[in-house]
């Protein structure tokens, strides 16, 4: 565990912890509330008004009055909206310290982490979207006959957004921004996990002066507050990141209702590449980093290891060392690579795993313990010689575990990566051109990093193939998802 002395003590106040619905914030219509718990300890942090079928119902009915009557569209120009989302950047910019403590409390992910990369990247989301507002034009179409054609990109309407715990801020930015670039009003449930940041982020926006009921935001659990939104008949589109599993009930209930555009954004076992003719200590630290940022909670981690025969030795024994090093402790301590696990679910649900590679005969080489006795820490575990049908090399851990397996040349290991019902993320590492072109070819994903990995930038696509998701969030691509095309003819 890190020490103490180079901790900080966080000094954040809380004070958002009710739905904000049309600009108020408010209880939710059955007074209950629901604990919001410290990772590192397991104490509750504080109570968050719990939102529920009825409070969708009112902030949905919030949401389309914005939309058809509010000032939103009525009176502000596209670019007034996109100095309200730079307001908002700037907001978020000035209040980054207390925005990365929140994250570092509920979620667990190290402060000093969470203020390099969460909170910038966050920012630089809103502003990236900010610029989009009154960029996101039609065309003039060169119709046959006495007409005009031109096409008009109007918003969606009412979107309504579901969001993990994984990166509680980055999330949002990703579902709000492009929606409010594109024009539509929100109702956005936090996960129940981590609603503090997003909360603090309603302040803010209701601060930087965006109309009420532009973004409602209802804390709540997923099979209530969620399926609620996804079923609603009034909301227009849902995008949801999370798992995959809920990913098809999102889609169910979205056919069964108003046949709501959908985007999802779900899980990976993301194939990571290394051959022998890379550069090995950037491999490793980079394998390492792949697999074990934000603790192993990414849905685009790198957890299906793959190195070439000729290096696997080497690479295994290094990367032990590596993950051996790894400090795991307080996340208020700038020492500490690695925090807790979000809850005690996912810290159960990781241990199984665990368990299962030791049973199925895969070598553990660091780590398969428990940290500490309180919170939810766990050992960074490496696990070698995984053989592709292993549970831990088929499904998602979400946690610090590596699966590293070996493999002989390129045709072998693009057919292997693809035997997967993910397709989300993947990467290479090697010196020859040749080579990293055929793993970019080859392998059904949404993203391929070469030589690098977890690169993310706001003009960037990200998304997954086959069960991977529907759709892409950032960059013009994602606006799109928020854009409805209409055509419009005149004769002349
Ligand atoms: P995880 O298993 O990693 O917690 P989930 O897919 O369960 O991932 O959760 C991601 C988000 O989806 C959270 O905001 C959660 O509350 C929500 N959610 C969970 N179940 C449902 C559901 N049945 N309908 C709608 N949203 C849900």
């Amino acid at each position: 565990m890190a020490t103490a002395t180079t901790a900080i003590e966080p000094n954040v106040k809380i004070s958002a912890t009710k739905l904000l619905i049309n600009g108020q914030w408010v209880n939710s219509a059955s007074g209950k509330t629901f604990p919001t718990i410290n990772p590192s300890t397991g104490e509750v942090i504080t109570q968050v008004a719990e939102a529920d079928a009825p409070d969708v119902d009112k902030a949905v009915s919030a949401a389309r009055t914005a939309f058809e009557t509010g000032p939103w569209r009525k009176k502000l120009t596209a670019s007034q909206r996109g100095n309200l989302m730079y307001k908002l950047a700037d907001l978020l910019e000035k209040n980054a310290d207390e925005l990365a403590q929140l994250e570092a409390l509920d979620n667990g992910k190290p402060y000093h982490v969470a203020r390099a990369a969460d909170v910038p990247l966050t920012i630089a989301c809103y502003r990236y979207y900010a610029g989009w507002a009154d960029k996101n034009q039609g065309k003039t179409i060169p119709v046959n006959g006495p007409y005009f054609t031109y096409t008009k990109h109007e918003p969606v309407g009412v979107a309504g957004q579901i969001i993990p715990w994984n990166f509680p801020l980055l999330m949002q930015a990703w579902k709000l921004a492009p929606a409010l670039a594109a024009g539509c009003t929100v109702v956005l449930k936090p996960a129940e996990q981590t609603p503090l940041s997003a909360l603090r982020v309603g302040e803010l926006i209701l601060e930087a002066g965006f109309p009420p009921g532009v973004v409602n935001i209802l804390p709540g659990y997923g099979p209530t507050a969620g399926a609620a939104i996804a079923r609603h008949m009034d909301v227009d589109k849902v995008a949801f990141t999370g798992s995959t599993e809920v990913g098809h009930l999102i889609m169910r209930a979205a056919a069964d209702s108003n046949l709501k555009r959908v985007t999802l954004e779900l899980g990976g076992k993301s194939p990571n590449i290394v051959f022998a003719d890379a550069d090995m200590d950037k491999a490793i630290e980079g394998a390492h980093f792949a697999l074990f940022f934000n603790q192993g909670q990414c849905c685009c981690a790198g957890s299906r290891l793959f190195v070439e025969e000729k290096a696997y030795d080497e690479f295994v024994e290094r990367s032990a060392v590596r993950a051996k090093k790894r400090t795991v402790g307080n996340p208020f301590d700038k020492n500490t690579e690695q925090g807790p696990q979000v809850d005690q679910d996912q810290f159960d649900k990781i241990m199984g795993y665990i368990d299962a590679g030791k049973k199925e005969k895969a070598k553990l080489v660091a780590g398969g313990n428990r940290v500490g006795d309180k919170g939810y820490f766990i050992e960074p575990t490496v696990f070698a010689d995984v053989q592709d049908n292993m549970k831990i090399a088929q499904e998602e851990i979400f946690g610090p575990v590596m699966s590293i397996l070996k493999f002989k040349d390129v045709s072998e290991v693009v057919e292997r990566a693809n035997k997967s019902l993910y397709g989300l993320a993947a990467a290479v590492w090697t010196k020859d051109i040749t080579k990293a072109h055929a793993i970019a070819d080859g392998v059904r994903a949404g993203t391929v990093w070469v030589n690098c990995y977890d690169v993310f930038d706001a003009g960037a696509p990200f998304g997954g193939f086959k069960q991977s998701g529907i759709g892409r969030e950032l960059g013009e691509y994602g606006l799109s998802n928020y854009t409805e095309v209409k055509t419009v003819t005149i004769k002349i």
